[in-house]
């Protein structure tokens, strides 16, 4: 789970980072409002949205009095910002983050992942930063600083002071970064964060460490570790397809074929998608209705899978284990008896129960195209493309 600038810096804030000060608005009076408030002579208005690169795209305006903040924040309220980030469709902006100008001597990047090669959490920076990532790792490669850090010890006070010092940060402030890396790791563990980014992280003109901006991402299975991180979370901001499966309890990915795909696992679920590719169609998502799912939930999955018009075919594809091919059947049943079916759904189901499955499907007298093996499943929904329901 993502969530805004504002959000993260107030979380980083409570860890001890230096942020600059600002306030959040969902007005152009309330921007301006904020701006009076904050004091000083220059802000900046920043649109909040799941993405970075708003710079580059007007996101953040530096603006040097109440009226300018005002125009700025109602140019930016409803505005839909399309940045490297935010995928096709773009995000829109509801809510703006209005904070004083820190003035700039120095833009740092200071970044905290979890390494997949190592499996540990590295810490990566750059005395470069104000850019993204993405460009620094392929534009300044040997500009980068790594450092892993070993999950029995956590990080170690001379591993910050080292990229403190690599950083090339100033004798007197070499303390103060210091404490700022360790807290970004606190934070990042403490919350079950999977990546916390400091960009930039600034050095100012009267010698003061900022973070002036942040992104905080989460790993969604310790969500409920966390209620008051759970609470941040922003559905404006998200696929509208996604959100309406995480609040099923379902995995969903969504593609641009019309091959709709539920099956139970992520890797059955890769396979299905492998095999519909090689048999040259497209799926048009991926779900994952997980383990022991019950009748109610495989109903809510393929209610889901129908709701996307790009659809043309349903395959399931469901071998149990945890899962029961009976609850499976049942709520196929309970799915296509409320809403009986305008396209062609195939449904393979091997495992726990497949018996009982069978004859729920069969007794229902509903037009299921059935299927033994996954690979005579995708022939079937691929041939199925194009068909009318069979009677
Ligand atoms: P993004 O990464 O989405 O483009 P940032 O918050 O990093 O958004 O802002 C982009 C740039 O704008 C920063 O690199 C910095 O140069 C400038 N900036 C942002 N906030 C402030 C601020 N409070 N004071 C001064 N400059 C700022
Ligand atoms: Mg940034």
């Amino acid at each position: 789970m993502d969530i805004h600038e504002y959000q993260a810096k107030e979380l980083l804030s409570g860890f001890g980072i230096r942020i600059p000060k600002g306030g959040l608005a969902y007005s152009p009076e309330q921007a301006a409002y904020r701006a009076r408030d904050i004091g000083g002579g220059q802000w900046v208005v920043k649109a909040q949205v799941h993405s970075g690169g708003r710079g580059k795209v007007g996101g953040v305006r530096l603006c040097k009095d109440e009226s300018a903040v005002y125009s700025a924040a109602d140019e930016l309220f409803g505005s839909r910002l399309h940045t490297a980030q935010s995928g096709d469709s773009g995000k829109v902006v509801y809510r703006v983050y209005v904070e004083g100008a820190v003035a700039i001597k120095r833009e740092m990047y200071l970044g905290l992942v979890l390494d997949r090669i190592t499996e540990r959490i590295m810490v990566v920076a750059s005395p470069n930063g104000g850019i993204e990532i993405e460009d620094l790792s392929s534009n300044q490669p040997d500009q980068l600083i790594r450092c892993i850090v070993e999950p029995a010890v956590g990080m170690q006070s001379f591993q910050a002071r080292e990229i403190a010092f690599e950083l090339g940060i100033d004798a007197a402030n070499i303390r103060d970064a210091t404490d700022i890396i360790l807290a970004a790791y606190r934070a990042f563990e403490e919350l079950d964060a999977t990546m916390v980014e400091i960009n930039p992280l600034v050095e100012s003109i009267e010698g003061k460490l900022y973070a002036v901006d942040s992104k905080m991402t989460f790993d969604d299975n310790a969500l409920f570790r966390h209620p008051e991180i759970a609470e941040l979370r922003d559905k404006s901001q998200e696929d509208a397809r996604e959100t309406r499966a995480t609040d099923r309890g379902l995995r969903y990915v969504g593609f641009d074929g019309n091959i709709g795909c539920i099956a139970n696992g992520a890797g059955l679920g890769m396979a299905t998608l492998d095999k519909i590719a090689r048999a040259g169609a497209v799926p048009a998502n991926f779900l994952d209705i997980g383990g022991a799912a019950s009748p109610d939930k495989v109903a809510k999955a393929l209610r889901l899978v129908r709701s996307d018009d790009n659809v043309e075919v349903i395959l399931v594809n469901v071998f149990a284990g945890i899962n029961r091919c009976d609850w499976v059947a049942d709520g196929i049943v309970q799915a296509l008896t409320l809403d009986p079916p305008n396209r062609p759904i195939v449904v393979r189901l091997a495992g726990t129960n497949v018996d009982q499955g069978r004859k729920i499907l069969s007794r229902s007298g509903l037009p299921v195209i059935r299927a033994n093996t996954l690979d005579e499943a995708v022939s079937r929904a691929v041939r199925a493309l194009g068909t009318q329901v069979p009677k």
